[in-house]
């Protein structure tokens, strides 16, 4: 069992619905805001009444946080660092949207013990954001920005996309060096996924989407056009300057314990894997689901090779008191001498290029396993 755990609240509103975005989330009024608001908070003081374990990191994510405004997140955080004993150089991160970003009073969240934002930008291109139907410009974003480095907020992350209808090379390195000159300390950097059901899916015809190899024409620019901005690679879809990795979504790719509570929040607790459905009333409730055991050795390796500090080794056989299989070892070799994975002897991992494949390179890996 571990002794410290992530905690992860997941609002589930926002101002308007992307058109590729199938989060669970949704309009909704003020009234709404503050009848959730009081319902996540009696769930915070629940399982803060369950939890032994201290807390290292707190992530409010959705959805889009910052419509709740500073009063309401107030409140969430207050109430976790009373019902969870929080640890003091815990990270809190809460995601931002742009536009209701500019209305937040950072100064007091800050004082409340917020000390990272995550700013949902996708791009810095007036069209692309259009298209994706994102409702702010890179303006929002910028003055957003300055608001909360100016309350001494200093680790700050955005949010790319990759792979928009109409975007180039010219245009994505546009949006990083726009980034880059907000002065953010981490980038992440997804490929657009077309998602069933959301309107982007039912437009897919029309929409002018780059193909597979102009796709990973725009990750391979970026992956090395961010590195020369200062943003080094640490996983698949995520930069940072060096010592600004989140530490909140390294905990989920180390296999780390963390609790998710919201309607769509996932959990990882004392060695189960749990959810709430997309469901207000199931969250209401507390119904929960169970996926069963979690943490064993397959996803063990899956989550490790989507760090640039890879599967290692040693760590593998002292977690699970064996050897990497020989079948494992050949694959691994395979991969890298076919340039999808690097190897020192002591780990393995994903080259940039293996990392547009990394789905079927681990998928062939845990085959072998
Ligand atoms: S703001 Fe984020 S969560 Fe909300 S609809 Fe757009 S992509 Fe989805």
């Amino acid at each position: 069992m571990t002794n410290s755990i992530g905690l992860y609240l997941h609002v589930p509103f926002c101002k308007q619905k992307c058109a590729y975005c199938d989060f669970f989330s949704g309009r909704a009024g003020e009234a709404d805001y503050d009848n959730y608001t009081r319902r996540l908070k009696e769930k915070i003081i629940y399982w803060g009444a369950q939890t032994t374990e201290t807390v290292s990191s707190v992530y409010i994510g959705g959805g889009t946080p910052s419509v709740l405004g500073t009063k309401r997140l107030t409140e969430l955080l207050s109430a976790v660092f009373a019902a969870f004993s929080v640890l003091p150089h815990a990270e809190v991160t809460v995601e931002i949207n742009p536009e209701s970003g500019k209305e937040l009073e950072f100064s007091a969240l800050k004082a409340i013990g917020m000390n990272r934002i995550s700013v949902g930008l996708q791009s810095a291109n007036a069209k692309e954001l259009k298209t994706l139907g994102r409702i702010h410009t890179p303006h929002d974003a910028a003055i957003t920005l300055q608001s909360a480095q100016r309350a001494g907020i200093e680790n700050t992350s955005l949010d790319l996309m990759m792979g928009i209808p109409y975007q180039t090379t010219d245009s994505l390195r546009r949006s990083i060096d726009f980034c880059a000159s907000c002065g953010v300390t981490h980038i992440s950097s997804y490929i657009l996924k077309i998602e069933e059901g959301t309107p982007f899916a039912a437009a897919k015809e029309k929409l002018p989407l780059p193909n597979d190899d102009e796709q990973a024409q725009l990750y391979l620019f970026a992956v090395d056009y961010l590195e020369k901005r200062g943003f080094r690679q640490y996983e698949i879809s995520n930069f940072s300057v060096p010592g600004r990795e989140s530490r909140h979504n390294t905990l989920y790719w180390q296999c780390g314990e963390y609790l998710g509570l919201g309607p769509s929040a996932y959990s990882f607790y004392h060695g189960r894997r749990f959810h709430y459905e997309r469901d207000f009333q199931a969250f209401y409730e507390n119904r929960i689901t169970d996926d069963g055991a979690g943490g064993d050795e397959e996803e063990f390796i899956m989550l490790a090779l989507r760090l640039k500090s890879g599967l290692d080794f040693a760590q593998y056989e002292t977690k699970f008191q064996k050897h990497l299989s020989p079948a494992v070892m050949r694959e691994i070799k395979r991969f890298e001498s076919a340039g999808y994975m690097n190897t020192d002897g002591r780990r393995a991992w994903l080259t940039p290029r293996g990392c547009l494949v990394s789905n079927s390179i681990i998928a062939e890996i845990l085959y072998h396993h």
